[in-house]
């Protein structure tokens, strides 16, 4: 860590160093177009772009060639709209709040019309402007979380006035094993996807998230969507992940002691030490996103170095043993690797028992985010 970077920290009192690497981002998006060539590609970036920031990442990917967004709620497409050049559509996976249409429709933010009454409650304000108004028919092929079941799609499909005044942009569907190859669960959705599909010709088909375009032609449609794999996490568990990293996360160390044997450290005295032993207290904890399960099992990095964690993950610091290190190698301000060269995003997920995505999102607002071009 250079002396450059330690003052910033320093300077704006965060307790550590987000690095986020929008080059290696505009990477993986290119990489992911490649893969999905020549369907198209539209970034997901709901939870402020998976907590790497949507203000950031969103105009960038619009630079690489992205055109189509896709945030969670609505109160995120708001934010987002004004950021885009207004050749780019933004659709809201969660669909809409009764009471949320005007404002949808005058921002002209896009919809995901996920049931009868969001499909009903969009078609009544077209209807009432006398214009038409954009939106995607979600389908529930297999997940039962979100979308119209195929039934009611067969009804829509049957019955046009039910559609009165909205413009079909997309009809698209969720995987929900896309990152297991080998599910039956894929293939099964695909077929119901398509039989769906095939009731609204003309329309584009959007499928495929990042574990998607990795399965395959079949599963691209006309509009792949994907998310993780833009931020570096892995598209398919058991195989080396093709994306880049684009995240590092260094911590600034508070505190060093030397402790005799015998010695209980943290919140309930969990880990004792069993001889003289070097510890570092680092400042972040669950409350920046390191997850509680890491407590006596995870693991930070020095130069390469693993340094365990001892004792409970507390909310605003980690105890970490430093003893296999040179004496006085770390002290107040040093800068120890919890995400970096020695050790993955999916190596933390996997060592408190969660995924990449969960512990992106949780990183909380008190790092430094750094990024790089
Ligand atoms: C979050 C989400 C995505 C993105 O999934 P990744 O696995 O991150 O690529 C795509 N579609 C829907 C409906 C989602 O909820």
């Amino acid at each position: 860590m250079d002396q450059g970077v330690r003052q910033t920290v320093s300077s704006e009192g965060a307790c550590g160093i987000l690095g986020i690497d929008l080059g290696a981002l505009r990477d993986n998006y290119l990489l992911l177009c490649s893969q999905a060539a020549p369907v198209p590609v539209a970034a997901v970036v709901k939870a402020d772009a998976y907590g790497l920031h949507a203000g950031r990442v969103a105009p960038m990917l619009y630079d690489a060639g992205c055109r189509t967004f896709f945030v969670a709620h609505f109160s995120e497409a708001l934010k987002l709209r004004p950021l885009l050049a207004q050749d780019t559509r933004i659709f809201v996976l969660n669909g809409l709040q009764p009471g949320n249409e005007t404002t949808c429709a005058d921002a002209g933010i896009i919809p995901v019309l996920n049931g009868l009454e969001q499909v009903a409650n969009w078609s009544r304000l077209a209807k009432l402007r006398n214009r038409t108004l954009p939106a995607a028919l979600q389908a529930d092929t297999g997940m039962s979380r979100l979308g119209l079941a195929p039934d009611e799609l067969t009804q829509i499909a049957a019955d046009a006035t039910l559609l009165d005044g909205i413009r079909l942009e997309l009809i698209m569907s969720h995987l929900a094993c896309a990152d297991e190859p080998d599910h039956a669960a894929n293939a099964g959705q695909l077929s119901v996807m398509r039989t769906v599909a095939a009731q609204f010709p003309g329309v584009a088909l959007c499928f495929a998230n990042s574990g998607g375009i990795f399965l395959g032609k079949d599963y691209h449609g006309d509009l792949a969507r994907t998310g993780i794999a833009l931020y570096g996490g892995a598209v398919v568990s058991g195989v080396a992940n093709p994306m880049k990293p684009v995240v590092t996360l260094d911590i600034a160390v508070v505190q060093v002691r030397t402790v005799p044997a015998g010695i209980a450290v943290g919140y309930g005295g969990t880990y004792v030490t069993t001889g003289e032993t070097r510890i570092a207290t680092i400042a972040g904890g669950y409350a920046d996103g390191l997850p509680r399960a890491l407590s006596d099992r995870g693991a930070l990095y020095y130069n390469g170095v693993r340094l365990p964690i001892v004792g409970r993950v507390s909310m605003d610091s980690i105890s970490i043993d430093v003893t296999a290190l040179p004496p006085g190698t770390l002290t107040l301000g040093s800068m120890v690797e919890m995400i970096g060269p020695n050790q993955t995003l999916e190596d933390i997920a996997a060592a408190a028992g969660t995924i990449s995505y969960e512990i992106l999102t949780s990183l909380g607002q008190r790092y430094h985010r750094a990024y790089k071009a």
